[in-house]
């Protein structure tokens, strides 16, 4: 009898609840050249809707990619200010959509495994639908976490919140209230900042809450109301990972064999979950030994 009540309690105690996607070339490849487009889309935003000077951009969308997670937020971070829809229809509005092919594969993987599913993405939410529609997978995941969920306002400074600390160093830039006037605001200048063996001033903090912030991780997270330790979370980007690890969740790179610090696991594809992640349906298994041969016992494993 004890002997069944552990296992029982191992059941019951699945290892796994949740798992976390993140969307763009971690649910399609990279060879879908949507990333391509989508970058090239944002060097005409700045260059367009910005004014940026083209020869800088090359530059400062690395700098902002590196070291804010997106390049909107690095944007919002060094000092314009702009719509945020307005941002993401130039951007997203574009795309070669037609090149997300619809993926019968990836849909039963999914609908075979026994947990809560749950789309993370720093894009936003019409891009995400549209992506996901094209997959065919628009009815696999309880729902989306995107860039509306974690920023619900357009903020004009950098969050309240009480993690958020003040721009240091950079007084002129910081305190400025951004306007819709482009002639008003005051940019950092972050590549004269790298530019600089030895720069004094701190990067001014971004207003925009994003992956792979730990802090845009775990408001995700609670807003799920899942568990970090019971969560496996698969991503391309490895900040991501790494940023996911910290905050303690499983972690799954894909889009490469070649496992790095932080990531639990690696993919070549999203496709190879079960050769590589077996464990995930072990679960029916498990309950399925538990359940024989006993009646009349209530359980809340899900699988
Ligand atoms: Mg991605």
């Amino acid at each position: 009898m004890e002997k069944f009540e552990d296992r029982y309690r191992q059941a019951q105690m699945q290892k796994y609840e949740c798992l976390l996607f993140d969307l763009d070339d971690t649910l399609y490849p990279l060879s879908s050249g949507i990333a391509k487009e989508c970058r090239k889309n944002i060097e005409d935003y700045m260059v367009e809707k910005l004014g940026i000077d083209k020869s800088k951009i090359d530059d400062l969308c690395n700098l902002l990619y590196k070291n804010y997670g997106t390049t909107m937020a690095g944007l919002r971070a060094i000092g314009y200010d702009f719509d945020y829809d307005k941002y993401h229809s130039f951007v997203h509005g574009r795309l070669p959509y037609e090149n997300i092919k619809p993926d019968p594969v990836l849909r039963s993987i999914l609908l075979s495994l026994p947990y809560r599913k749950i789309i993370f993405t720093n894009a936003d939410k019409i891009h995400a639908a549209k992506s996901l529609s094209r997959l065919g997978l628009e009815d696999c995941f309880e729902g989306i976490i995107c860039f509306e969920t974690l920023n619900p306002i357009h903020k004009n400074t950098v969050s309240d919140d009480e993690d958020d600390v003040e721009f240091v160093g950079s007084s002129s830039s910081t305190n400025t209230s951004t306007t819709t006037s482009s002639s008003s605001y005051e940019i950092f200048d972050i590549v004269g900042h790298f530019a600089n063996s030895n720069p004094i001033s701190a990067l001014p903090k971004t207003p925009v809450v994003c992956k792979p912030q730990e802090q845009a991780i775990e408001r995700a997270l609670k807003m799920a109301n899942v568990n970090p330790q019971r969560t496996m979370f698969f991503d391309d980007s490895v900040r991501n990972i790494q940023a996911g690890k910290r905050v303690g969740l499983h972690t799954v790179l894909v889009g490469t064999s070649q496992r790095v610090k932080g990531a639990d696991y690696a993919l070549e594809s999203i496709h190879n979950i079960r050769e590589a992640l077996p464990e995930l349906w072990e679960v029916e298994l498990k309950s399925e030994v538990v359940y024989s041969g006993q009646v009349a016992v209530e359980t809340s494993v899900t699988a």
